[in-house]
């Protein structure tokens, strides 16, 4: 379902920085915008036919958000219309994006377009509706998760998290069914990770349910194979 630039944790440059996109005629949705995915996108003519592009933000660690001044810029100088924003940028109130893109001299309205939105408050897109939910990563900064109702699927992102949510993991008795279920899963496995060890995934998921379970940010050990033989999906770069 959704398509991904990268797919790899914070240090881990071959699979790059997790993002994924999903296309719906001349719009784009994009989650994420780290260190390295600029580089991607415009190496890949990721942009290609797109004249808007929608960014969700779950949270503001580099890996995420890197290259998303990067990106507005050049969306803004040299994609479409010149001059024209054309890039806008979601996330909930907590989330200090229009500090990070001011200290890299975007101007909200000028550059790019940015919105504000509660958690756990469907939004409405022109073509898709958008909820974020607080997931459990780091003490320093707030990381949500997003639920995205889009071409008839729905879809939970869980952004990066230690944790799984009750719902997520009996989806099939959950009064949300979810179609895809994209999962932050690493390796590494010790006390007081911020992110979700395939062991740990492993206990919250029972295998019955596991095939909707798409295993992304992985990390440089992640052993795809051991993923895909405990009955989880393991997502794969478009490029
Ligand atoms: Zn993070």
């Amino acid at each position: 379902m959704l398509k991904f630039i990268g797919s790899g944790s914070a240090f881990n440059t071959k699979l790059g920085n997790n993002s994924a996109y999903y296309k719906v005629g001349n719009q784009m949705l994009l989650i994420d915008c780290g260190s390295n995915i600029f580089h991607r996108i415009k190496e890949n003519n990721v942009l290609e036919g797109i004249e808007h592009i929608h960014v969700l933000i779950t949270h503001t660690h580099a890996d995420h958000v890197g290259s998303l001044a990067d990106f507005i810029f050049y969306s803004y100088y040299c994609h479409g219309e010149m001059a024209k924003p054309n890039v806008s940028v979601y996330s909930v109130y907590d989330v200090k994006i229009e500090e990070l893109l001011a200290i890299n001299g975007i101007i909200p309205e000028v550059h790019c377009i940015t919105k504000k939105i509660s958690s756990d408050i469907q939004y409405k897109l022109n073509f898709c509706k958008v909820l974020f939910e607080r997931s459990s990563h780091v003490q320093e900064i707030p990381s949500y998760s997003i639920e995205l109702y889009i071409d008839d699927k729905l879809i939970y992102f869980t952004g990066d998290t230690n944790s799984l949510k009750a719902s997520l993991r009996t989806p099939i008795e959950s009064t949300k069914v979810y179609d895809y279920i994209y999962v932050d899963t690493c390796k590494a496995d010790y006390e007081g990770n911020v992110h979700l060890s395939l062991r740990k995934l492993s206990e919250l998921v029972s295998p019955n349910v596991r095939s909707i379970f798409w295993c992304m940010h992985l990390d440089e050990s992640f052993d795809r194979h051991e993923a895909e033989m405990l009955g989880f999906n393991v997502v794969t770069n478009e490029f």
